[in-house]
């Protein structure tokens, strides 16, 4: 059984001021600045912020307790809210925060077997526009970009509550990451300056966004891009991934290969496979064509059970043999190709899956 811990959640006055958690150096200093205060103050908020992962100014105790006072009377730290926190049994934990307008968005933080490191799952949008038929965050419509300080805070937000230090981020929460590419770019470059998480541990995760993977390529940040590609076909992808009408699988992969050249990084090219719609052995010999020549490692997703907004299951998982004989068939060129150690089922961690639960009274 799942563990829910009990969170206190902030009601008092102190949501109205603004936080200082998950702003860049450049704006602490105008934040110490508009109170009157030396420049460097907002160094030593940044370490408390950034490396000590304070939650409170009573936390900083190197500055004097009139200057906490000070701070305390216009500012707050924390920008986001533990709504909902959810512990697997296998340790994942799986957040919902918060945002200051009342929003909900999810993140997760993962131990995969073979690290030692954490891995946290972070959101980008709340919602998603792309809508995706097998994906909850699809269900719920795009409702707006998260800010670059409420995609940095959700890392912070971790570390604090968890006391663990976060070592891989993956963009692969609610949202389309490069539907809100400035927003992404710029909390990349934070996290890469500011929280220590280097470029080779940060995967971004597109639906296939033409424009933002040559965004993503351009802003020479040496990330992963991770493609959902989902089909290898146009009448599948088309049907299970509706923004395929608007970029299609040849230009998508053009942008993919760009990016490869541009940044020299081997990409993630991932695979939710679905019964009866994308598992069959002839899909898995055309992904095979095509990843063929393509710098890439492909990640084969059984299905995480989601409901539509009509309550109704649309997939089921292929069976364990079925994923088998697809991922042999797959990587018959030699490609490795595997299928994702799944974390956190028992509570819902797939994208999307906790927010529906808690809005929706969904299960
Ligand atoms: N919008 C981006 C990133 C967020 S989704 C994208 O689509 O890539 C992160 C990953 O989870 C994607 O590969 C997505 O297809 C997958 N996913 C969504 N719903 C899922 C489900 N029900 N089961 C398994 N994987 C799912
Ligand atoms: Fe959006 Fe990604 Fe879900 Fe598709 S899978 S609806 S792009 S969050």
């Amino acid at each position: 059984m799942a563990e829910t811990i009990a969170v206190s959640i902030d009601k008092n006055d102190q949501a109205q001021k603004p936080a200082l958690s998950g702003l860049s150096l450049a704006q602490l200093e105008k934040c110490v600045l508009d109170l009157g205060l030396p420049k460097f103050r907002a160094k030593q908020l940044h370490t408390w912020i950034y490396a000590k992962n304070a939650r409170s100014f009573a936390e900083m105790t190197d500055l004097s307790k009139d200057l906490r006072e000070k701070l305390e009377a216009s500012f707050r730290v924390p920008l986001l809210e533990i709504a909902d926190l959810e512990v697997s049994r296998d340790g994942t934990r799986k957040y919902l925060f918060k945002l200051p307008d009342g929003k909900l968005v999810e993140s997760v933080l993962m131990r995969f077997e073979d690290r030692d490191t954490l891995t946290a799952c972070v959101s980008s949008q709340v919602g998603c526009a792309v809508g995706c038929t097998f994906c909850a965050t699809g269900y719920l419509g795009f409702k707006r970009n998260l800010t670059v300080q409420e995609i940095v805070d959700q890392v912070l937000c971790i570390q604090r509550e968890s006391g663990e230090r976060v070592a891989n981020l993956v963009y692969m929460g609610q949202g389309e990451p490069l539907l809100n590419c400035d927003n992404v770019v710029e909390s990349i470059k934070l996290i890469l300056n500011s929280v220590g998480i280097g470029a080779r541990h940060i995967t971004v995760s597109t639906s296939g966004i033409v424009p933002g993977i040559n965004q993503l390529a351009a802003a020479n940040l040496p990330v992963t891009l991770a493609l959902s590609l989902h089909a290898p076909d146009r009448l599948t992808r088309e049907e299970i991934v509706p923004i395929t009408k608007k970029y299609s699988i040849p230009a998508v992969m053009q942008s993919v290969r760009d990016y490869i050249n541009t940044t020299r990084r081997r990409v993630t090219i991932e695979y939710v496979l679905l019964k009866g719609i994308n598992d069959s052995d002839e899909q898995a010999r055309m992904l095979a064509d095509m990843v063929q020549d393509l710098h890439c490692n492909v990640n084969l997703i059984p299905f995480n059970p989601t409901r539509n907004n009509a309550g109704e299951i649309l997939y089921a998982r292929p069976s364990i043999d079925r994923q088998k004989r697809f991922r042999d068939i797959a990587g018959r060129t030699g490609k490795t190709v595997t299928i994702r150690l799944e974390r956190g089922t028992d509570i819902d961690a797939a994208c999307g899956q906790l927010h529906n639960k808690y809005v929706l009274g969904q299960t």
